[in-house]
């Protein structure tokens, strides 16, 4: 569905709640009506090289659903900025915004409030931790449309609401790779209780209790 000139939409949950999907779907939908359309990505998501990529887990293992994306890295408003200019776009979008500083969440007020452009966004709300995931606070207060996007829990299947880490390094808060599951809040562990898991067996060893 075509969103209005001045709004912002940003799609927020956990991992594994095809977010990413709604937001190819979004692109699309204003491809096909000719709109001109910049996509970004953070340098700090380093999946998918510079492509935005909708993957679900199938038996385990990752499927690509649709076909990917072409993003531009950013680093900053100045960079988007002359995009636009550059490209004359009239809808910018980007995935895995939680991954911006705090300049990304002035720049889309900027492109949608005064430049009157379509901001199409999607976002983890929620850290492993359960905590707001950097920006993503700021930006949902911001944004015309929240669709908030649940998934099923890997483990008993009902409503999922959180990402649990599964692997790597419990501190760091994200690392690249397949280390992340959507869980509910009866399945859903501090990643410092995981000190070993074995993504084949699902072994999960706890150091505290
Ligand atoms: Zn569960």
């Amino acid at each position: 569905m075509l969103k209005e000139p001045g709004t912002i939409t940003l799609f927020a949950g956990p991992m594994r709640s095809s977010k990413s999907r709604k937001l190819i779907e979004a692109i699309r939908d204003h491809e096909r009506a000719k709109l001109k359309i910049l996509v970004v990505k953070s340098p700090e998501d380093t999946r998918d090289g510079d492509k935005i990529v909708a993957k679900e887990i199938v038996d385990g293992k990752p499927i690509i659903m649709m076909p990917p994306l072409n993003a531009r890295f950013v680093n900053n408003k100045r960079d988007v900025l002359r995009l636009v200019r550059k490209t004359h776009c009239e809808v910018f979008a980007a995935d895995e915004v939680e991954f911006f500083g705090r300049w990304f969440v002035d720049l889309v007020q900027e492109l949608a409030f005064e430049r009157k452009m379509i901001v199409l966004l999607a976002g983890l709300d929620l850290d492993a931790w359960r905590k707001p995931f950097g920006i993503m606070p700021q930006l949902l207060a911001h944004a015309t449309y929240t669709p908030k996007v649940q998934a099923s829990c890997f483990v008993c299947g009902r409503l999922a609401q959180f990402t649990q880490k599964t692997g790597g390094d419990p501190r760091k808060r994200f690392e690249p790779g397949d280390f992340y599951e959507a869980r509910c809040f009866r399945c859903h562990v501090m990643p410092e209780d995981l000190v070993a898991e074995s993504l084949g067996a699902s072994i999960v060893i706890k150091v505290s209790s």
